[in-house]
């Protein structure tokens, strides 16, 4: 299982500032872990970090990939009479999870403590309480009762903003609850699968470059750099999964459940994946005896959008771990299922050779 100084860079990573375009702050804490474990760290020039791993044999390239953006807003613009904050959001929010959420602002003074202004139910009339607000309507109470006591904040237009959400473990360590699983805790994994193979001297044949990218959530944007820079033979990106153990999810939607598991993704809006490394992953997963539950994402799509399209193409896959309310503030996931993961994916760099790789793509 994870140790004490595994947890507690999962809990910085969660809970570090890092919306989409403004991953400083994230990519740090992951490059200080990583210094030790990785053999030479690149970056490509969008603010992604590569961590490589060399192993027996320079080719195949491995790439890991797991995003270290969250979802997140920025600053559209100061209410001229009440110094409340409108905002543009940073990849996908549903209205209905905003209001009255504490958010962080960060400004060229420091950062803000603010929270999404709610109407008491007192003032609203029955068709209100009815209605959805929409994003567009709502507005950052950073405590200012003025334009220019919010400019005197230090509050400018395009400053970025995150949900404000603390780390917990619940159920005796077991359950993880937070923000910015999407895609942190992929991140973790890839993090944690470099320093297996290095501090148990894992041998494997081919060399592993593991990627936290950016700018995944507003359109997988560090991806395409990262697949420049590594130009892989094999692409795995981890990610979280949809978990659809929720009241009112019905399964065909989300069939993933927490604790039962990695997930591999079979289908999603960004990637087909390719099917020889599909039943490898399957394979590969029964051998070792680590539950792995097969799932498909309707709509949207993951980093694997774009590597798989690298070049002449690259064989890719999806790995998951299922977490439930995930683009909100708080997302619940098992520790159990990511160390799965980091387990499956050791096992899968180990058998990653040269021969292997070419006859995913054999015809
Ligand atoms: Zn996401």
């Amino acid at each position: 299982m994870f140790d004490e100084k595994a947890l507690s860079v999962l809990k910085r990573m969660t809970e570090s500032f890092g919306p989409s375009g403004f991953e400083r702050e994230t990519a740090r804490i992951v490059r200080d872990y990583m210094k030790e474990y990785a053999d030479e760290i690149l970056s490509d020039k969008l603010g992604s970090l590569v961590y490589v791993l060399k192993g027996d044999k320079e080719r195949p390239h491995v790439l890991l990939a797991g995003h270290i953006d969250e979802v997140g807003f920025v600053v559209s613009g100061i209410d001229e009479k009440t110094g409340f904050l409108t905002f543009n959001p940073l990849g996908g929010w549903w209205d209905q999870v905003l209001l009255s959420q504490r958010v962080v602002v960060r400004t060229s003074k420091g950062d803000l403590m603010g929270v999404i202004a709610a109407k008491p139910p007192h003032i609203l009339t029955a068709e209100e309480r009815k209605k959805l607000v929409t994003k567009d309507k709502m507005y950052i109470d950073i405590g200012a009762s003025s334009k220019e006591e919010a400019e005197e904040m230090g509050v400018k237009i395009g400053d970025p903003v995150v949900p404000w959400s603390p780390f917990s473990l619940l159920r005796n360590g077991k359950i993880a609850m937070g923000k910015a699983f999407d895609d942190r805790i992929g991140a973790f994994i890839m993090m944690e699968t470099i320093r297996r193979i290095k501090e148990e001297g894992t041998d494997h044949p081919n060399t592993v470059y593991g990627a936290a990218t950016v700018q995944e959530e507003v359109g997988l944007r560090g991806a395409q750099t990262v697949a420049h820079l590594v130009d892989p033979d094999v692409g795995i990106v981890l990610e979280v999964d949809i978990s659809g153990d929720v009241p009112g999810i019905e399964p065909p939607k989300a069939p993933t459940r927490l604790g039962k598991g990695p997930s591999l993704v079979t289908f999603d809006g960004s990637m087909i994946p390719n099917q020889p490394l599909k039943e490898f992953v399957i394979k590969t997963a029964e051998d070792i005896g680590v539950p792995l539950q097969l799932s498909h994402v309707a709509r949207g799509g993951t980093d694997a959008g774009k590597i798989h399209l690298n070049r002449v193409g690259c064989p890719s896959v999806v790995i998951g771990v299922p977490t439930r309310h995930i683009h909100s503030h708080v997302g619940l996931l098992s520790i159990e299922d990511a160390e799965n993961a980091v387990k499956l994916v050791v096992e899968l760099i180990k058998r990653l050779d040269e021969k292997r790789v070419k006859s995913f793509t054999a015809i």
